[in-house]
């Protein structure tokens, strides 16, 4: 009997062996924004922090005016994205702290 032998003609194309790693997608880490809270005990709290997309440092003044405090996107005066988000009723104003 000659059957045909199936694996004629059939190989992979050789290539040097390697260790099949599986491909590690690193989580991306969510960005560290440093933040420093200041005038806690007064109705109008300072947050120093940074803005999450240029990093300039920033001063934003918020209002603890006796409302429910929301979130508020607070928008970077330096680059125009969303620099911060803060929980809080009122923010009042932001300030790009340079130099
Ligand atoms: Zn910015």
């Amino acid at each position: 009997m000659d059957a045909p032998t199936q694996a004629e003609g059939y190989s992979k194309p050789s290539r040097p062996s390697r260790p099949s790693r599986p491909t590690k997608r690193e989580p991306r880490k969510p960005k560290f924004q440093p933040m420093k809270f200041v005038d806690c005990n007064t109705d109008k709290p300072r947050i120093f922090t940074q803005c999450y997309k240029c990093d300039v440092p920033l001063l934003i003044q918020t209002h603890h005016d006796g409302s429910e405090p929301i979130e508020h996107r607070v928008q970077c005066p330096s680059c125009n994205h969303t620099a911060f988000i803060a929980m809080t009723p009122k923010v009042d104003q932001v300030i790009v702290l340079q130099g």
